[in-house]
């Protein structure tokens, strides 16, 4: 086809299109932006529920632009309507909000580039598909679905590449009054790139996360406009990054395939293309079989988001741990810096894991332990009763009941150079401080202790007729140790082993005594501090309770 003729077939496929390429170049200029910052957009597909992957490669997006002082914008990927699920847009945003990952531009927040659905740029595909055919470099193919099919088995059946490329390329080179025939008998078509690819030739990348990439060049005539007018999500994605003015598009590897398509088309467009960062996906261990699998979200509850908010995994703990699978040395970092927030950090693509990153479960409890210890009482109080609140309301009732000890008790042993690490997640507060509320108590009464081990229990209840709970720490266990002496212990366990039948145990036996009959645990946050939240007459009442049960 001629030119002309190439123009007369791009307005007849195309006569609804009002503007032209310059029009929407100029519609959304070149952001005004710092010479390095980047770009970054989230852009998910509604076409299921987002899980730990998708809120990994958004949680990068968002470092990422917010280091550089750039942009993060969200776009709904919606290309592929018949997978859509319904209520899969809400879900996306919503999550997003829940996970306070949170774009500073694009779909439901403001912005100048948009729309920021796809489904709602046709017109804006459509005016770069009319240039394409005008420039050669698309065509109309009205082959059936049954051809299709049958070049499919055939290449199969000959181990030859699959799809429509050199002779299967029958529409090819049709000329006008083919075309205009085929038209004229309404028949259904897509729209072809043209490919000009040689596989002979290479085509290179430098991808920011994996480093250089050779690839065959792209040589076949992949359908860029289906149908419906819509656009396949390759054809999308190159016009709106190119007029959204990303710089760095990350996202996971399973897209790395599509690399030499994607470059062709920047190129044959006349685009500048945009970086590329394939993230690595997140692998784990399979239990059963040892092996190590992309992780699922039948087999692991925690690829699931939801499983982090029913859980009660505080969002910064998250974040936390998206920032360690993100960047290899955050996590040292962070353990090494008391002080500072993920703000403080610098990302770096080249600290990003290129081949899988393992979930580390007890990496993810260890982060949330060390985030609990950060906090202090007030804190722990605070974000433990907003949770509580969507997910366990007596509990709630019960804090909101006994604010002021509560937050006495979260903060033992907080305020000096190694914070307690007991609590990793909301859901764990209730039951490590369930000695803490006295409804909760006599209901879990002393359920952890093996009742065959004999307490003294007079020793104790003689020994709180005279605890003095104004004492420091230091004139507390001065005093209890005393009392043991005076009570037939060891002052410690070394003269109790050096000499164990002149004792009845050391000093620390009593404490355990008291500490079970306090607590109804062995181990618990520092025993006096509890005692002094408590007060007398709360201990004599368990000191009761323990009577009832054990004797
Ligand atoms: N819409 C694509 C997906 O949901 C995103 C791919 C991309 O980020 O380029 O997988």
């Amino acid at each position: 086809m001629t030119k002309e003729e190439r123009i007369e077939l791009a307005n007849l496929l195309f006569p609804n299109i009002k503007h032209d390429r310059d029009y929407y170049e100029k519609k959304y200029p070149k952001r005004d932006l710092p010479k390095d910052a980047m770009v970054t957009r989230y852009g998910p597909s509604p076409t299921g529920s987002v899980h730990l992957g998708n809120l990994l490669s958004a949680f990068a997006d968002m470092v990422y632009a917010k280091q550089s002082n750039g942009v993060f914008y969200l776009r709904i990927e919606d290309t592929d309507q018949k997978r859509m699920v319904e209520g899969g847009i809400e879900n996306i945003t919503g999550v997003l909000k829940d996970f306070e990952i949170t774009p500073t531009e694009g779909y439901g927040y403001e912005g100048e580039y948009g729309p920021y659905i796809q489904s709602e740029r046709n017109e804006i595909y459509q005016t770069y598909i009319k240039d394409m055919i005008i420039n050669d470099y698309a065509y109309p193919c009205f082959m059936t679905e049954e051809e299709i099919q049958a070049i499919r088995e055939e290449q199969e059946l000959n181990k030859t590449k699959i799809g429509i490329y050199g002779i299967y390329a029958a529409d090819r080179d049709l000329s006008l009054e083919e075309v205009k025939k085929h038209l004229d008998n309404n028949e259904e078509y897509v729209i072809r790139l043209k490919s000009p690819g040689n596989p002979k030739n290479t085509v290179e990348i430098t991808d920011c996360i994996k480093g250089k990439m050779k690839f065959p060049e792209h040589d076949t005539d992949s359908i860029i406009l289906k149908k419906d007018g819509s656009p396949v999500y390759h054809f999308a994605h190159v016009i709106d990054d190119h007029l959204m003015h990303t710089t760095h598009v990350i996202r996971g590897d399973e897209w790395v395939s599509s690399v030499p398509l994607h470059i062709q088309l920047f190129e044959l467009l006349g685009f500048e293309p945009v970086k590329y960062c394939h993230i690595a996906p997140i692998t784990i261990k399979d239990k059963e079989t040892g092996n190590i699998r992309k992780i699922s979200k039948r087999k692991d509850p925690f690829f699931g988001v939801k499983y982090y908010e029913e859980n009660g995994i505080p969002i910064e703990a998250l974040h936390l741990y998206l920032a360690t699978i993100t960047n290899t040395n955050f996590e040292e970092w962070y353990l090494n810096n008391p002080e500072k927030a993920i703000e403080d950090f610098k990302f770096s693509f080249d600290k990003q894991a290129v081949g899988g990153t393992s979930f580390d479960e007890n990496k993810l409890v260890n982060l949330c332990k060390t985030y609990f210890s950060r906090k202090n009482g007030k804190e722990v109080y605070a974000e433990t009763l907003e949770w509580a609140k969507k997910h366990d309301e007596e509990y709630a009732k019960l804090m909101e009941d006994n604010k002021e000890d509560l937050e006495k008790f979260f903060n033992i042993e907080k305020e000096g150079p190694r914070p307690r690490k007991d609590i990793s997640k909301y859901s764990d507060v209730k039951e490590e401080f369930s000695y803490a509320l006295d409804e909760l108590f006599e209901k879990e009464k002393y359920s952890k202790l093996d009742s065959d081990k004999d307490y003294d229990v007079e020793l104790i209840e003689k020994y709180v007729a005279n605890l003095n709970l104004d004492q420091t720490n230091e004139e507390w266990f001065e005093g209890i140790k005393n009392f043991s002496i005076e009570n037939g212990y060891a002052a410690n366990n070394k003269e109790y082993k050096a000499n164990p039948d002149k004792y009845k145990g050391n000093v620390g036996d009593v404490c355990e005594i008291l500490r079970v009959i306090i607590t109804g645990r062995r181990n618990s946050p520092d025993l006096y501090s509890i005692m002094q939240i408590l007060g007398k007459e709360r201990i004599n009442k368990r000191i009761e309770l323990f009577k009832k049960i054990y004797k």
